[in-house]
């Protein structure tokens, strides 16, 4: 999503259109005018927050399970994929040459509107980020932070989608990273041994790694579900229930309802 928005890096705002339905969170008042004329200076990714730098304006949005940016030059076509989610567009820019529609599907995303960057305001969702997840410094961070106290009694299944102690996984990423660590979704931090966070560290990276690859080259979950070939491919546990464990071929995945949200895992390879 962050490289689809650099196409529109130092374009200028002519047009703005605020779909009637949709909320911009802010204390600005009528938030239509203040990004007529303003270009865009910067995307930044932080977790699953996306800003976009508006001169002296910055947009803050967290994309949810279905929220998208379409990107599509003002003369151009638009793909069957492109058609069907501009059904469901929030916000359109119009950058002269280009269009920027951000579309959500089940309106679950959140869009703010600052005068300062969000990571220094001190209300803002991004006030108590914890480390992202392509941060190059990861391991290190993350193995100093475990060991505080704060997060010694909590159980992994909470902690992964904590985005004040690592930022970026969603509930999908939860379980196949910990299928991948080969560790229990409802074991304590205070219980892993020294092996057990090399290897949850270890498959955090790898699993969003290739979760990011696959979002590079072309976001593919419609309505919030990926498509089944991309499911296969990408999912070994995650909405797997009673198939048979790839790892270990012996036992069942189970799904587990924990605080409204699913959790998949081998409860033979998960200890
Ligand atoms: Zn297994």
């Amino acid at each position: 999503m962050k490289k689809r928005l650099q196409k529109l890096l130092n374009l200028k705002v002519k047009i703005i259109e605020i779909h009637p339905t949709c909320k911009i969170n802010t204390n600005l008042g009528d938030k239509k005018d203040y990004l007529k004329d303003k270009t865009l200076q910067d995307v930044i990714r932080i977790g699953k927050y996306l800003i976009l730098e508006f001169d002296d304006l910055w947009i803050l949005n967290h994309l949810k399970m279905t929220g998208s940016w379409q990107i599509q030059n003002h003369a151009g076509q638009t793909t069957e994929k492109q058609q069907s989610k501009l059904k469901y567009w929030r916000v359109r820019f119009d950058f002269g040459e280009k269009l920027a529609f951000y579309s959500d599907v089940r309106q679950f995303g959140i869009l703010w509107l600052y005068e300062q960057d969000p990571r220094i305001v001190d209300n803002s969702p991004l006030k108590n980020i914890g480390i992202d997840v392509r941060d190059p410094m990861l391991e290190e961070r993350l193995k100093k932070q475990i060991k505080e106290k704060k997060w010694q009694r909590k159980i992994l299944a909470d902690i992964l989608l904590d985005q004040s102690f690592v930022a970026g996984i969603g509930n999908i990423y939860r379980s196949e990273i910990l299928f991948e660590a080969r560790i229990s979704p409802f074991k304590r931090i205070k219980e892993l041994s020294s092996a057990e966070i090399q290897q949850l560290i270890e498959a955090i990276r790898n699993v969003m790694r290739k979760a990011f690859k696959i979002e590079a080259n072309e976001y593919p979950f419609e309505d919030g579900y990926a498509p089944k070939e991309i499911e296969e491919e990408m999912f070994a546990v995650y909405g797997k229930s009673e198939s048979l464990c790839k790892h270990c071929q012996r036992a069942r995945i189970e799904r587990i309802k924990w605080k409204q949200r699913s959790v998949f895992y081998c409860p033979n390879c998960q200890k």
